[in-house]
């Protein structure tokens, strides 16, 4: 007896199983809609590599 791995697809929450080629999608469609949702950033990313820098130096003096 081998259990079925059985999820919600993220983009359109319906029941996806793992044998699915699509997994973790329940379609083509739903793949390349969260291909669409990553390059407009629908999803947040923590920005660890973007630091805000201070262009006015502080303390020079022209
Ligand atoms: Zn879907």
């Amino acid at each position: 007896m081998s259990k079925k791995l059985i999820i919600k697809c993220p983009i359109c929450k319906t029941l996806v199983e793992r044998e699915n080629e699509t997994f973790p999608f329940c379609s083509d469609r739903c793949k390349t809609n969260d291909l669409g949702n990553w390059a407009s950033g629908a999803y947040s990313i923590p920005d660890t590599n973007v630091h805000e820098f201070d262009d006015d130096e502080h303390g020079t003096i022209h």
